[in-house]
């Protein structure tokens, strides 16, 4: 029989199956362990009684089969299957990467169940009088376990930014109980549903619901652009209920569920159905515990990030994927998939519904609408009474800038800050400054293994490499002329915030992004204090711009986006588009109308005109137009192949012995160094191969493949291959 192995070769392995242990008859899709060079591994078999060249006395047999219940469905096989052809990459690797660790270990896992926690008998009054009117989290804690009658697990719990302490004080009160419960499959009742936040949908928005109801039982991608705040996620909640209600679950896919607690806040309070997660957050056991909730229908909804695609959920009925242009849906390493993409193929083959959201949807995704793979739905008013800010740009050119902020925004800050309302300071870069230099002969501090500028983290004392890692100390010599005159050059984060408090004494400042939220369970309690409204400026960078609802910031100042309008990657200009509209988005929330503010040096730009002026929709148009002249993607196709090598001349050498084959109807670009030529001690280069057809591009890759893996450099360079790549 075949079997894919954790290896990271393309080809499946034959074993033989000793009769003994084909009884009862072995599946595909089931796990079995096998002899591989000298060690075991457990393998997936994905074909049996096949045929084999090879003599009976070379091939091996099979060790024993993994003796648990869970072989992998059918339905899963194949879509990891058809994922391996679309991604050329291993197939063995990607069962290894859809599978929970515990399923990929010869040891039998713990199968105990996970405990969900239950209020105890007390009543509602009595509970609230014991917590107390103060401990507002602990209220809080209580009333999301009382909501759920099936019990809620730590994981979602931790997820929603609850800590230990806070479970335990109502444990030790008496108020909740922890059981261990044999899950039952999922069975809808009408009290499922929480009526009482459940809101009267906009004409739009019903339209959609209402798309998304006709299409049940079947395939259809629907594509729902709707601007920040017109109510794409209660449109969600209200799509999933007809599938909740005929028992069938609801996969939903999120960038990151770390960032915005606030919408599987909004789920849970919506449905009393076991919800499970799936993110980078949880343990071993508690994805496994995920997995197998899936499987055997216990979990209603499972929401999760990308890689949550591959849970096997049996009865799934719709998927969702939130901010689908987001570029963490896409992994950048080793099996380089588009969850969004994915997802779409998962619909396909289960032959159900899927929702792709988001306020600034992807150009692949649009260009699907406009020619009717998709099914398009635009949410062009705001729900509820909030308006959209205002952007405007401000000349930088013609302004005195202090530490890179404008006379113009400082004003608009303080006329802000006047009024009692929230500032939001956007600026994609973390640490002090991007930069160190020496004034006397323009010696910059490298990173020796990637030849790029360190970044000054000012509050920790140290230089560090944001492109591989490395750090050091600060130095306070210029390692060239000996001079001590060493100065920061630029701003980031830390600096900004640091100035900020300099100008506005009175007010407090806080700072998001990945320095300052590194500690767990940091970034939901900043996030609480600014709704608290304990902080009047927010200081970050694109963690700032996901997601959130920050119902009192009616000024959003953006800074210093200019680098992307002169990048030569084509889809640069689409993705700061994206930033920009999702930051602006978090303005004016509420009921007060809000404003934004973009700094440049360019501010004639056409690009960014058109943007301010036009909006992302006709930005968006444009800039197919000129792909389409292009026949750049989504008109044309691309794979891209890395390659990267301590030696310089290894990686081009061997990228350019495909330049020499003849590849039918593709056309090549490179070998060229990628935009990091060396990065960690590699230097890097890219070779493009790119078709209209993507049927064509497909055949020409499974002549370059095997020529590769043939090639005499093939183990002496590092290199991957990535179908539809998103950056270069
Ligand atoms: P999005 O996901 O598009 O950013 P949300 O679904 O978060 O938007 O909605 C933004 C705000 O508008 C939320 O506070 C939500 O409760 C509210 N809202 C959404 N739909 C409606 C509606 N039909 N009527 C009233 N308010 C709504
Ligand atoms: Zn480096
Ligand atoms: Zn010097």
């Amino acid at each position: 029989m075949d079997i894919a192995l954790p290896v990271p070769t393309r080809q499946l392995y034959t074993y033989a199956l000793p009769s003994a242990l084909n009884l009862p008859a072995i599946q595909i899709g089931e796990r079995v362990v096998v002899p591989f060079a000298g060690r075991q591994l457990v393998g997936i078999v994905l074909a049996t009684n096949t045929s084999t060249a090879l003599s009976a006395d070379k091939i091996k047999t099979v060790i024993s089969r993994v003796s648990e219940q869970y072989p992998l469905p059918p339905n899963l096989v194949t879509f990891l299957t058809t994922l391996s052809q679309y991604y050329h990459h291993a197939i063995g690797d990607i069962f290894q990467q859809a599978l929970p660790v515990l399923l990929r270990q010869i040891e039998a896992p713990d199968l105990s169940y996970q405990t969900r926690w239950f209020v105890t008998e007390s009543s509602e009054e009595e509970a609230l009088s014991a917590i107390g009117a103060k401990a507002k989290k602990q209220l809080e804690l209580y009333q999301v376990i009382r909501h759920n009658q099936t019990g809620t697990s730590w994981p979602e719990l931790r997820t929603l930014g609850f800590v230990k302490q806070q479970l335990t004080a109502l444990q030790n009160k008496a108020l909740i109980e922890e059981k261990e419960i044999v899950p039952a499959p999922f069975h809808w009742h009408e009290s499922d549903l929480n009526q009482d936040n459940r809101l009267k949908l906009s004409p739009e928005q019903a339209i959609v619901v209402s798309a998304l109801n006709q299409s049940h039982q079947a395939f259809s991608c629907h594509l729902l652009d709707g601007i920040t705040g017109s109510g794409k996620t209660e449109v969600y909640l209200q799509a999933m209920e007809k599938t909740l209600a005929s028992n069938q679950q609801v996969l939903v896919i999120v960038p990151e569920i770390g960032l915005t607690p606030q919408t599987l806040s909004r789920f849970e309070h919506r449905f009393n159905v076991p919800i499970y997660l799936h993110h980078s957050a949880l343990n071993d056991k508690e994805r496994l515990d995920t997995w197998r909730a899936a499987y055997r229908g216990h979990a209603a909804i499972v929401i999760g990030t990308r890689s949550a695609i591959f849970t096997p959920a049996n009865k799934l009925g719709l998927i969702i994927v939130d901010e689908e242009h987001d570029a963490s849906l896409k992994q950048q390493d080793s099996f380089r998939y588009n969850g969004r993409d994915a997802a779409t193929l998962r619909a396909r083959q289960l032959n159900i519904p899927i929702l792709l959201g988001s306020a600034t949807p992807s150009l692949e995704s649009l260009q699907n609408a406009m020619s009717h793979k998709f099914h398009y739905h635009q949410l062009n008013k705001r729900a509820g009474n909030s308006v959209q800010a205002s952007m405007s740009l401000v000349d930088v050119n013609h302004e005195h800038l202090t530490a890179g902020v404008s006379e113009t925004v400082k004003q608009a800050i303080a006329d802000t800050l006047k009024r009692r309302e929230q500032v939001l300071v956007f600026l994609n870069r973390r640490g002090y400054a991007p930069a160190i230099n020496c004034q006397e002969c323009h010696w910059v501090a490298d990173c020796q293994r990637c030849n790029k500028p360190f970044t000054l983290h000012q509050k920790d004392q140290l230089l560090v490499c944001h492109h591989c890692g490395n750090q050091k100390r600060i130095v306070h010599q210029c390692q060239q002329c000996g001079s001590t005159r060493l100065a920061p050059v630029g701003q980031g984060t830390e600096q900004l915030e640091q100035h900020l408090a300099d100008w506005f004494p009175e007010h407090s400042v806080v700072r998001i992004d990945r320095d300052s939220t590194r500690r767990k369970g940091e970034l939901t309690k900043l996030l609480q204090a600014i709704h608290n409204k304990e902080h009047d400026i927010l200081v970050g960078t694109q963690m700032l711009a996901k997601g959130h609802h920050f119902p009192d910031v009616t000024l959003v100042v953006i800074l210093n986006v200019d680098g992307a309008l002169f990048s030569f990657d084509f889809r640069a200009a689409e993705h700061m588009a994206q930033l920009l509209v999702q930051v602006a988005g978090r303005a004016g929330r509420a009921s007060k109308p809000g404003k934004v503010l973009i700094q440049s040096q360019y501010p004639q730009h056409p690009l960014l005109q058109d943007l301010v002026n036009n909006g992302y929709r006709h930005f968006a148009q444009q800039t197919l137009a000129e792909r389409n002249f292009a026949r750049l993607p989504p008109f044309g196709y691309q794979v891209l192949i890395r390659a990267e090598a301590k030696y310089p001349s290894y990686p081009s050498k061997f990228l350019m012995a495909v330049s020499q084959l003849s590849l039918d109807h593709c056309q090549l670009v490179g070998p060229i160094p990628a935009t990091m030529e060396k990065k960690a001690g590699y230097y890097r280069y890219h070779l493009i191969v790119q078709s209209e057809q993507r049927k064509t591009l497909h055949q020409a890759m499974l002549q370059v493949i095997p020529f590769l893996e043939s090639h005499e450099l093939t183990n002496k360079v590092r290199w991957s291959v990535d179908v539809d790549p998103l950056d270069f």
